[in-house]
């Protein structure tokens, strides 16, 4: 497995990744087009028989939902994923035809929506390195924490990456995929280089999620559902099924309203959501775990687009460049998009030319979280506890126009159509300030001046009838 430490001959046509998480494994399967070799460099072990929990991607324990342009991302990355998935128990839904759901505003009727997938992230983890590792050019070497980048040149070209144990490993090239944890700043500043400016948001959005058996309804219309909390009820949930069995239901809240990891005060946090949809669904079911929290949730930008000194050979990907408040789901479509512009940058480039073109690289993959970026950070501004640059005119302006654009979409096909395009990344948020949209928002509804919503979905009734 060694064969690539030190200064191997071939370590020109040889590319490394930092992190076998999402980000990182397509990253690997597009550099692999243009590389002879490519290693994932990973810290932990990995599990070898089947999905399971590990310590690297701790947000395993919550739900994981993987919209259509993310997922039609990562087919086209790796043909056949799609069917991989469903055949190992992830549903593909229509929401919110499949997925009630409780908006700002009101539930959502049958209108038109976009696909998600629904998966266990430990189950979309498993298929997507197993799809990946067929390819004979990638090896992971698990077990195994990056500690630094080497470079040579007066820091102009990364050369390779150090390792907790053993040599260093040379490349021509080096992606850093480790994820929110990432150390690129103290890598970039060891060298001489500059760390890159950050931008946060944190909307002190707390998680708490559980599995549940369950239960067996024949007559059940709905697959998934999710109760949304918005600032003078910050508190919501989600519940899905994971294919085997399992519900897995995440209740959120902000700030003091984050909810409990009791086993309690669980089900009482769910009563408490602006509808009893997800409490009548959960209180007879049986927990098969307790709940479990996460709370570092901020929306983190980290700049390195913008930084004037670039080393050659060097790019920062996923969530180790730009992460997100989870509750919007865009964080796993986002690194599928920045493989998507790291295989559209790269085209046709021998590894020298990929090396040197390194800063172009990064700037296009980092524009690939910015319509995410926006949905995420304007919405998080709306609560006013929010830490981050306030909102300017031209935002605030945007998020009335937004309230009015939810209530449109509830039941209006016509404005349902382009806001799933625009929230599932399939259309760019332009698309909502269509002229014709505008008129339809603007005109048709009128905005309750305090909107209460119905306690169920009309459509459907309570969900244990
Ligand atoms: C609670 C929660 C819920 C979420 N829900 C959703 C959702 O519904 N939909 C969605 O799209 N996104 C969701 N996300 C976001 C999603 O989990 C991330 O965007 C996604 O995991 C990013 O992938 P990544 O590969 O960049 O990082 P990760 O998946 O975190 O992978 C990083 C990898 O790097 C490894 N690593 C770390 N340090 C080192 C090192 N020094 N050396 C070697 N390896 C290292 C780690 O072990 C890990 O394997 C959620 C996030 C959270 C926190």
């Amino acid at each position: 497995m060694d064969d690539e430490t030190d200064n191997h001959p071939d370590a020109d046509d040889h590319a490394v990744v930092l992190g076998a998480g999402l980000a990182g494994l397509l990253a690997a399967r597009v550099l692999a087009q243009r590389f002879a070799r490519v290693t994932v460099v990973e810290r932990d072990e990995l599990p070898d028989t089947g999905p399971a929990f590990r310590r690297g991607v701790l947000q395993s324990r919550h739900v994981h939902v993987l919209w259509s342009r993310g997922l039609e991302v990562m087919e086209a990355l790796l043909p056949g994923i799609t069917r991989e998935l469903l055949a190992a128990g992830a549903a593909l839904m229509e929401s919110p035809r499949d997925f009630l759901w409780l908006s700002s505003a009101d539930w959502f009727h049958q209108v038109p929506g976009a696909r998600i997938l629904v998966a266990h992230r430990e189950l979309l983890d498993w298929t997507l390195r197993r799809e990946v590792l067929r390819d004979d050019r990638i090896r992971i070497r698990s077990g195994s924490p990056a500690t630094g980048l080497v470079a040579t040149g007066e820091s102009r070209t990364v050369t390779g990456v150090a390792l907790r144990e053993g040599g260093p490993l040379s490349a021509r090239f080096v992606v850093d995929a480790t994820g929110r944890g990432s150390r690129a700043p103290a890598w970039l500043t060891a060298l001489g280089l500059p760390a890159p400016a950050t931008t946060r948001y944190d909307s002190h959005l707390g998680y708490s999620s559980r599995y549940y058996d369950l239960p067996p309804d024949p007559g059940r219309r709905w697959h998934g559902m999710y109760v949304q909390g918005r600032p003078d009820s910050p508190r919501g949930g989600v519940l899905v099924p994971l294919g085997d069995g399992r519900w897995l239901a995440t209740l959120i809240g902000n700030g003091e309203h984050a909810p409990p990891t009791g086993e309690e005060e669980f089900l009482d946090f769910a009563r408490s959501l602006r509808s009893p949809a997800l409490y009548d669904a959960l209180r007879d079911a049986k927990p098969l775990s307790s709940p479990t929290g996460f709370r570092a949730t901020s929306n983190e930008r980290r700049h390195y687009e913008r930084l004037d000194r670039w080393p050659a050979g060097f790019v920062v990907l996923g969530d180790a460049a730009c992460r997100f408040n989870p509750v919007y789901g865009h964080g796993m479509s986002v690194a599928a998009l920045a493989a998507e512009a790291l295989a559209e940058s790269i085209r046709g480039l021998a590894p020298r030319e990929i090396a040197g073109a390194a800063r172009r690289i990064q700037r296009r993959t980092a524009a690939s979280a910015d319509a995410a970026w926006q949905i995420a950070t304007s919405e998080d501004m709306r609560y006013s506890e929010t830490e981050g640059p306030p909102p300017d005119r031209a935002t605030k302006v945007l998020q009335r126009y937004m309230e009015r654009v939810i209530v449109g979409a509830n039941a209006d096909p016509a404005i349902s159509r382009p806001f799933f395009g625009v929230l599932s990344l399939s259309a760019s948020p332009n698309i909502l300030l269509s002229p014709g949209t505008v008129i339809r928002v603007l005109s048709k509804w009128r905005l309750p001046s305090n909107p209460s919503a119905a306690a169920y979905p009309a459509h459907h009734g309570p969900p244990g009838g």
